[in-house]
């Protein structure tokens, strides 16, 4: 799969301040944003301002500062969220197996009422 990074998806436009979005947290390096077709009470999208295609492409290639920050807006959302105490789920889709529909990195966090099965086929 390409990390080749396309700065016409979605995440981009909405980085760039051209659509608009609910802000849940913006760092230096990270944004966090509700999903505009939530699945569950609680749906953030956690995405870093950096140009990573996927999970993979994020761990192999984002600087320490990128990293900690990004785990750190992470924890950040969990706590203000209020996901700790009942708990959550995180999915990052990625490339065409995946179903990853926007190539721009970002996890899903669920959370709010019991989930059901991880997958549904
Ligand atoms: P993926 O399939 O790439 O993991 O998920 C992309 C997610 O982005 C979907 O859950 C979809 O609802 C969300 N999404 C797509 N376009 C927009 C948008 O313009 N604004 C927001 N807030 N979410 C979007």
């Amino acid at each position: 799969m390409s990390h080749t990074y396309d700065d016409s998806n979605i995440f981009a436009m909405i980085l760039r301040g051209e659509i608009p979005k609910s802000t849940v947290i913006e760092t230096d390096n990270s944004l966090a944003f509700r999903d505009i077709n939530p699945q569950a009470p609680v749906h953030v999208l956690l995405i870093p301002k950096g140009k990573y295609v996927t999970i993979d492409d994020f761990a192999a290639n984002a600087s320490a500062e990128e990293t900690h920050d990004f785990w750190a807006t992470f924890a950040s959302i969990i706590e203000r969220e209020g996901l700790r105490e009942k708990g959550f789920r995180v999915i990052s889709n990625a490339g065409d197996h995946g179903l990853q529909e926007v190539p721009h990195f970002h996890l899903h966090i669920l959370g709010g009422e019991v989930l059901g099965p991880i997958l549904a086929r």
